[in-house]
């Protein structure tokens, strides 16, 4: 048994869904350096870098910034974890799949969650936090900058009015938005965040950023019972991430070293720049597909740059699409999700996949799969496009401040 099976070699596709990303080639071969100890002097070097790399990601000064051994659920787990104790009320906005995710999680931690519902594919009005609130304190208030599952960007403003307003602390998952779109965590008074190493960061799956503020880490330190979960209990991974070094798992090694050069490359290339370069593929994106007729989900001033929802037209089988842009260019989009489901097609601009020659790609294969289905495409993709990157010149005054630039 297992002789004859060959070694793996994946092709080597490109990845326009919603996450992973590609993988660019320095990140890979960090990832095949030698294994060490994870407490080895080396090492503990590599993880304070990554440390300060991911702080400066984030824009936060937190002493508990760090990835978490595991995908961007488990980033959301520990925050959830970490904060609640059971009793606690939490309102939680649920306007896609991973508003929903964190309703379910946060009940699983015995929390009495009010879920703020939004029609999928819009964003919240701060305003639908206070009604649904009704007056009463909560310990924590909960939502999704980046919902990958409608495309929606979801506008912070007046969020930490409010939490002070419940009493809350403030929680945002940032899985879809950290080094894609502005994600400035202490500017906007964001107490827990976690992110994934797999979407804009264009690392690999299996890392979890999270930053804590030292109002939560209050917080957590206050608690009367103990964290429900072992793994993830932010009191003792705190401590090996620290200066004590206290062993609680395992840190997967090779991962981080993908982190730390995945960091280094978002450093190299500057937030700020990295966010321009979101903004210009998206905004030639959008252009091709209503070039080609194709009607965006959500509206322009609610819309996502790493992630674009597109309506599949009447009688359009998207799953044939999807087949064919893999089978005949080694594309991945995804599909609609949960009440989209068969009705939109996903895709994803982020990271290191977020290129003009992947947008362009993209729209010429799209536009060819739709043909073969007898829809009748409108316009040219490609002059939309170069129309659209004459327009969206990278702009100095946009980037914006971050330790990055
Ligand atoms: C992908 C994603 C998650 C979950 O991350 P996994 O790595 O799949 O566990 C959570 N929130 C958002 C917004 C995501 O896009």
């Amino acid at each position: 048994m297992g002789t004859n099976i060959a070694s793996i070699s994946p092709v080597d596709r490109i990845l326009m869904g919603p996450g992973p990303s590609n993988v660019p080639g320095p990140v890979l071969r960090a990832l095949s350096s030698p294994t060490i100890g994870h407490l080895d002097p080396e090492f503990l070097k590599i993880m304070n870098e990554v440390r300060a790399m991911l702080r400066g990601l984030f824009c936060t000064q937190n002493e508990l910034t760090i990835p978490i051994s595991g995908t961007g659920s488990a980033g959301m787990e520990t925050c959830l974890a970490n904060m609640i104790e059971p009793g606690d009320r939490v309102l939680v906005g649920v306007n896609g799949v991973f508003g929903a995710r964190m309703v379910d999680t946060a009940q699983r931690c015995g929390a009495k969650v009010t879920p703020v519902n939004q029609e999928w594919g819009r964003a919240f009005d701060v305003n639908q936090f206070r009604i649904a609130a009704g007056g009463k304190s909560y310990k924590l208030l909960a939502v999704v900058h980046a919902e990958t599952s409608t495309g929606v960007l979801q506008n912070l403003e007046g969020f930490r009015d409010l939490a002070d307003e419940l009493g809350a602390l403030f929680l945002v998952d940032t899985v879809t938005s950290l080094a894609g779109v502005p994600v400035k965590i202490d500017d906007w008074g964001i107490d827990l965040s976690y992110s994934g190493s797999q979407k804009c960061l264009s690392c690999p799956p299996g890392l979890a950023p999270v930053t804590v503020s030292s109002r939560a880490m209050e917080s957590l330190n206050a608690r009367k019972s103990k964290v429900q979960s072992w793994y993830l209990d932010l009191t003792m991974i705190s401590r090996y991430w620290g200066n004590d070094r206290v062993y609680h798992h395992t840190a997967p090694v090779n991962m981080i070293y993908g982190l730390h050069e995945a960091l280094r490359l978002i450093m190299k290339e500057g937030v700020g720049r990295r966010i321009q370069r979101h903004i210009r593929n998206s905004a030639a994106l959008v252009a091709g597909l209503e070039a080609l007729g194709l009607m965006m989900v959500v509206p322009a001033n609610e819309r996502l740059t790493t992630l674009h929802t597109v309506r599949v037209p009447d009688g359009i089988d998207e799953v044939v699409i999807r087949q064919q842009l893999l089978a005949n260019y080694n594309l991945e989009i995804g599909g609609g999700l949960g009440p989209l489901k068969g009705k939109v097609l996903r895709i994803g601009l982020m990271g290191a996949s977020s290129t003009r020659e992947n947008v362009s790609l993209c729209l010429s294969a799209l536009s060819g799969a739709l043909r073969r289905q007898g829809f009748e495409v409108v316009d040219d993709p490609q002059s939309a496009i170069a129309e659209a990157y004459k327009e969206h010149i990278y702009d100095s005054s946009q980037l914006g401040r971050s330790s990055f630039l």
